[in-house]
């Protein structure tokens, strides 16, 4: 078990690769603060958690609710004393073109998708640079890299996301702490779900690999980056697209 004994927060964790991040984090042996806005959503992935006999507790939060995001980082400190891992999952989608996009499309996205990342990282580095240690993982995204049609508010956020992973790795670096951040191609969650089927085809047909992603294969890889297996590992973007960008 990769992450025996670790203690984790996982943001967005009530479906999709957050759920599986969590699922994944306890097989591999760490007890999980599953962390989302939806409360059924986490009550139903904390008792999967539970099902590989490590310690999990669920925390219903806006991660846009500065104050919401420490009281829950309070919570699990008071629950567990450390915390060894926070993955910034949580993100959203608010679609339009640059000429139709609304103040509050735009203002929701960079809410929850860079505001949020920053409030949760900032409610947890003072524990983890007075342990001298921890990982911290960004959820990126190719769009985030190479930009979208319509998707001028999330591309911002994403490539904000790698603006705060590589400063991040420089100032907590000499702390001990490692941050790095996944850019996932597209993967088959609910995120996907106002995608018609013709458009999600098309860019199945521009993958390599001729499939989209499953969460689990992205869990996979922030399970490899929170493990000390990735010790030397930091500052990086770490994209899994199947091969979609080449
Ligand atoms: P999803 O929509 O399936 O799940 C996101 C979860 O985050 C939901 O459970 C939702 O309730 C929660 N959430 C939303 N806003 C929140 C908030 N303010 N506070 C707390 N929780 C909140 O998304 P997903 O596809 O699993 O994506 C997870 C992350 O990966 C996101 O950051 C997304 O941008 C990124 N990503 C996804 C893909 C993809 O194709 N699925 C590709 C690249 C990057």
């Amino acid at each position: 078990m990769r992450l025996k004994g670790k203690i984790a927060i996982v943001t967005g964790a009530g479906q999709g690769i957050g759920a599986a991040t969590a699922r994944k984090f306890a097989r591999e042996g760490a007890a999980v603060a599953v962390c989302d806005l939806n409360a059924d959503a986490v009550n139903a992935v904390v008792g999967a958690c539970r099902e590989s006999r490590t310690e999990a507790m669920g925390v219903a939060v806006d991660i846009a609710d500065r104050q919401a995001v420490h009281d829950m980082v309070g919570q699990v400190l008071e629950r567990f004393g450390r915390i060894d891992i926070l993955v910034n999952n949580a993100g959203i989608t608010r679609d339009a073109r640059l000429q139709k996009m609304t103040p509050e499309q735009f203002e929701q996205v960079i809410d929850v998708n860079l505001r949020g990342v920053f409030h949760t990282t900032q409610a947890v580095v003072d524990c983890m640079v007075e342990q001298q240690a921890g990982v911290i993982l960004n959820a990126s995204s190719v769009v985030g890299i190479y930009g979208n049609y319509g998707q001028s508010n999330y591309a911002a956020s994403k490539f904000g996301v790698i603006g705060f992973t590589k400063t991040w790795s420089r100032e907590l670096g000499p702390k001990g702490i490692r941050v790095n951040a996944v850019a996932p191609g597209f993967i088959d969650t609910p995120i996907l779900a106002t995608i018609p089927d013709e458009v999600l085809e098309k860019m199945r047909s521009q993958v390599p690999l001729r499939r989209l992603g499953q969460p689990e294969e992205i869990a996979n890889i922030y399970a490899f980056l929170a493990s000390d297996e990735a010790s030397y590992i930091n500052g990086a973007v770490i994209e899994a697209s199947g091969g979609m960008t080449l």
